[in-house]
């Protein structure tokens, strides 16, 4: 028996409470809550079960705290930006109400991908006896339950991880992002870093790229190395890693498109001054661009996320192998109206809160995915909409 408050109802907030509807011995009572009504009410409509909705402005401690009092929800997920990850903590810690995220704090101002200002809570959510779980979507999230699966099953001495995130759909856009273009954007003209023997090595943003062939025949395409959050965790708490990277695959048009934007001046984060009034480029570019909600119905194609992962195995031999997820935009579009992006990430976070609320992953403190079994969450993404399988080979050289 649990109530759970889901803050943010665009692409994945959408996914997550068709998820959740759907299991009312977990989920029994749902609040969704957001800054636009309105789009409660409409996903509200959508989903066969009733539903409470709410106003709130997340950046406003006080007003969200009195929205979580007045409901006393076990657990808030949040799905809103990832602006919001601190002030919804805050929230949290003043009205005694656990916590789950799927993207870490980013300041507005600056795009740096840290964790350390979200465990920073650590201490005041183990004294509050609250739980905050991070980063439960695809990548950051199941990617890092991969590792500790292989970790556990079949590599227990893990040396070095490559994260690799394809999508091979189309939307038919001449431009457009899978999920919030903002937060999107600013994740991709970052410069590339990854882990190597104990220290962060950087690259010019999207210099590094090299040919990927998909399993399952899914064709090749060009990946690119890139800094991604759950690097760092992954660095901090997979011991005797040696190496960790994540790449991720962009078509010509789409890095074409960014390029220019970027000349321009339009990817730009720090205020401009236009007829008076102060813009921020990417932000007014946002507007521009296609809702990626609306592109669930024009998406064909699949994702392939995955991770490599070499080290010893059991008998101190090296070994690699591949852990992987295919989705299909189709098909997600036909059970929840959203393209694989939102669902993939909105999955995993119905799941990541389901283990909270059926006590299989329980702590007081803020933790990580890879610091619990990750057996249980691999169960249930088989049983809820993203099987994964494992090859026993490298699939990846570089
Ligand atoms: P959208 O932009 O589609 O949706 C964001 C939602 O948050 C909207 O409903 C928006 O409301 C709401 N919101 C924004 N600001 C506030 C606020 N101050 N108070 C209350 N609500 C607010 O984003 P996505 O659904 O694409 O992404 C959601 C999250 O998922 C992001 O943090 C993103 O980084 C993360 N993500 C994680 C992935 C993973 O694999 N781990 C992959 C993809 C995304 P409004 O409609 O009024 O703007």
């Amino acid at each position: 028996m649990a109530k759970v408050m889901i803050i943010g109802v665009g692409g994945v907030g959408s996914v997550v409470a068709h998820k959740c509807v759907r299991l009312p011995k977990v989920f029994t009572e749902i609040i969704l809550a957001s800054r636009t009504k309105s789009k409660c009410d409409t996903l509200a409509k959508q989903l066969g079960r009733k539903v409470t909705t709410a106003q709130v402005d997340a950046d406003n401690v006080p007003q969200l705290t009195k929205l979580l009092k007045t409901h006393k929800p076990q657990l808030v997920i949040n799905v809103a930006l990832p602006y919001q990850d601190l002030h919804i903590m805050d929230a949290c810690l003043a009205a005694g109400v656990n916590y789950l995220d799927t993207a870490n704090y980013e300041p507005p101002d600056t795009a740096r991908f840290e964790y350390k200002w979200q465990w920073a809570y650590h201490d005041r959510f183990k004294q509050a006896g609250l739980m905050a779980l991070l980063g439960s979507g695809f990548d950051p999230g199941v990617t890092s339950v991969f590792c500790t699966y292989l970790q556990k099953h079949l590599i227990p001495s893990i040396k070095r991880i490559d994260i690799i995130d394809c999508n091979a759909g189309n939307h038919g856009q001449p431009f457009a992002t899978n999920f919030n273009p903002e937060i999107n954007i600013r994740e991709v003209t970052a410069k590339g870093r990854y882990w190597k023997r104990g220290t962060w090595v950087e690259t010019a943003p999207l210099s590094v790229k090299t040919p990927f062939k998909m399993p399952d025949k899914l064709g090749s395409l060009n990946i690119y190395l890139m800094y991604h959050e759950e690097l760092e965790s992954l660095a901090t708490h997979i011991k005797g890693l040696q190496q960790a990277r994540f790449w991720m695959s962009f078509s010509d048009n789409y890095l074409k498109h960014l390029e220019v934007l970027g000349n321009v001046g339009m990817t730009r984060i720090d205020p401009v001054n236009f007829n008076g009034v102060e813009i921020i480029p990417l932000q007014f570019l946002k507007a521009l661009l296609p809702d990626p909600a609306s592109l669930g119905p024009l998406t064909t194609g699949k994702t392939c996320i995955g991770c490599q992962v070499r080290g010893k195995d059991t008998n101190g031999n090296d070994t690699v192998a591949f852990i992987y997820n295919v989705c299909d935009h189709e098909d997600c579009y036909r059970e929840v109206k959203s393209q694989a992006i939102s669902y993939t990430t909105g999955v995993p976070a119905m799941i990541g809160a389901k283990l909270m609320l059926t006590g299989k992953w329980s702590g007081a403190g803020v933790f990580n995915m890879e610091q619990f079994d990750p057996d249980p969450f691999m169960d249930d993404l088989n049983h809820y909409g993203l099987p994964w399988k494992i090859l026993k080979r490298e699939v990846f050289r570089k």
